[in-house]
């Protein structure tokens, strides 16, 4: 009976420690935020009634009764648009939602039965769920905290690619004579801050994704102002640094580091100490289709996006984030979005090759003892897999609307269970096309294993 007691009074604290969750979902623009954080709500709306979510042991079991959306808790957060999004998806013909720009939150509250009952548990019991949305970009700033705006200047070389230099060419040639000891003149550096967040804008546009100042392609409520007016200085020296650092407070140079410097301290910190801090958990979606699709440059660029990206999880007690401030993520997915593009036997490999693209950071947060389960999904299915006979033989093939409104029956191609070689890319084996979202069925939207992420992400707290 003691044991028992106890039992039950380890169950009340336990109880208490996990009524709240706070789960971040993230990933580079287009990866799929938007599209997931609408489902998760809609499919945890439908728990215990319409919703598909057998790989979620507490809906398979019954014990899921559903969940509300309650007000939030930061109110200087903007609210995630759910409704807007539904109310797209719900169009005739369905469309996709329009994507969100910057930080967004929705609170539910969970109601479920616990796995076991006790002695003081009653029926029910409620998780307070606190879903936060926001860009991947943010997250490739953290290297700049290691750099001073001399070293960043230095590390933005466009040397390596001709055709970045031609994405960026206008704002190339614009610093070409640009003297860092000249007077600044306000509204010159802005039309050059222009004119590199312009070729931020071209090379995200060509598919790159590895980009900074991650505000700069992302502005929200900063659009327009001076902190997001500054640029790099490939050509600046370290050799020069003495003679930089004493030029006089008003020249290009000194303005660019008072700049630099504030977009640090009033922009990228702020988000990792405000916001970043207090996640428990956090999804990272991955458009690695896309990217297969855009061929080896854009490849191997989200490859370098990622691998910074990544870098502000694997925090160990050494790490730049550590140091700051004390994160709090215990447990992390990664996701392969879109697996709706490919055909059902490729789902396997499209996992295998989101851990080979991730194999370093997945080494980093091994290391730092961060647990992490890598998925493929889509939240909101815009495919039906279909066998088609050609030459007398079953093959796998996906029926789908294009957004034009065109029905099409197509096989996409293989997806390479490995980083691709020179081979895959000459054969051009992959071909991938946007369709139309399938629209909700019995107001459920269909999915591919988002039970299986939610599972991951929550499944501990509705046990
Ligand atoms: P965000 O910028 O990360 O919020 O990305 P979105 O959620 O807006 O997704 C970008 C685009 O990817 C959408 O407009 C869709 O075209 C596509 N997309 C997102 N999720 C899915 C999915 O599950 N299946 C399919 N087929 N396309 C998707």
């Amino acid at each position: 009976m003691r044991q028992s007691l106890a039992n039950e009074i380890n169950d009340l604290i336990e109880r208490g420690r996990d009524r709240q969750l706070r789960l971040a979902v993230t990933g580079l623009s287009r990866s799929g935020k938007t599209a997931f954080l609408t489902s998760l709500v809609n499919q945890l709306r439908h728990a215990g009634l319409e919703a598909r979510l057998d790989l979620l042991p507490a809906a398979r079991e019954g014990r899921l009764l559903g969940a509300k959306r309650i007000a939030q808790k930061d109110l200087d957060v903007p609210r995630f648009p759910y409704d807007e999004a539904l109310a797209a998806l719900d169009g005739t013909p369905p469309r996709w939602p329009e994507p969100t720009r910057g930080i967004s939150e929705l609170r539910l509250a969970i109601r479920y039965r616990p796995a076991r009952r006790g002695l003081f548990s009653n029926n029910t019991r409620e998780l307070s769920l606190d879903l936060f949305d926001y860009p991947g970009e943010w997250l490739l700033d953290l290297p700049l905290l290691q750099h001073d705006y001399l070293s960043w200047s230095q590390s933005q070389t466009f040397a390596h690619s001709p055709e970045r230099r031609a994405l960026f060419a206008d704002w190339l040639t614009a610093i070409e004579n640009l003297d860092p000891a000249a007077e600044a003149d306000e509204s010159r550096l802005a039309d050059i801050a222009a004119l590199y967040a312009k070729g931020l804008g071209h090379a995200r546009e060509a598919g790159f994704s590895n980009l900074q100042p991650g505000r700069f392609l992302l502005p929200g409520d900063l659009e327009g102002a001076p902190v997001l007016q500054f640029f790099p200085l490939p050509a600046v020296a370290q050799s020069d640094r003495t003679v930089l650092e004493s030029l006089p407070e008003s020249s290009i140079y000194q303005t660019l580091v008072r700049r630099y410097d504030h977009y640090l301290q009033r922009i990228v910190k702020p988000f990792y100490r405000n916001h970043f801090r207090h996640f428990d958990r956090q999804i990272v979606l991955v458009d690695v289709l896309g990217a297969l699709n855009a061929g080896p440059e854009r490849f191997e660029d989200l490859s370098r996006a990622l691998g910074t990206l990544m870098q502000s999880f694997a925090y160990g007690q050494r790490h730049l984030l550590s140091r700051l401030f004390s994160p709090r993520i215990d447990r992390l997915a990664i996701a392969a979005t879109k697996a709706d593009h490919v055909t059902p036997e490729q789902h396997g490999n499209l996992v295998t090759l989101l851990e080979a693209l991730l194999a370093e950071p997945l080494r980093d947060l091994h290391f730092a003892d961060i647990p992490v389960k890598a998925l493929s999904l889509a939240s909101i299915r815009a495919t039906q897999p279909q066998s088609v006979t050609q030459d007398g033989r079953q093959l796998p093939a996906l029926r789908g609307t294009t957004l034009d409104g065109e029905p099409s029956l197509l096989f996409p191609g293989d997806v390479p269970p490995q980083l691709p070689d020179a081979t895959f890319w000459q054969r051009q084996g992959f071909a991938f096309r946007a369709f139309r979202p399938l629209p909700r069925n019995n107001g459920v939207l269909p999915h591919i294993r988002l039970d299986t992420a939610l599972d991951w992400l929550l499944g501990d707290k509705l046990q």
